[in-house]
């Protein structure tokens, strides 16, 4: 697991290290999705702003 050290790790895709900076109206249980490499993410909490892996069902 990469921890890129200019970015705070609770505030970026654990996938790829891109920033998905809190964002004005992030509410908890939103679903945010990466710009950079797609993978979608649960905001698990706001203060401080963090994310968790959002596991799709499979179909
Ligand atoms: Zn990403």
């Amino acid at each position: 697991m990469t921890n890129p050290a200019t970015t705070d790790p609770r505030s970026a895709c654990p996938d790829c290290g891109t920033a998905l900076a809190e964002a004005p109206g992030r509410t908890v249980g939103e679903i945010v999705e990466c710009g950079a490499c797609g993978s979608a993410f649960e905001v698990a909490a706001l203060r401080p702003f963090t994310l968790i892996p959002f596991e799709e069902e499979e179909k």
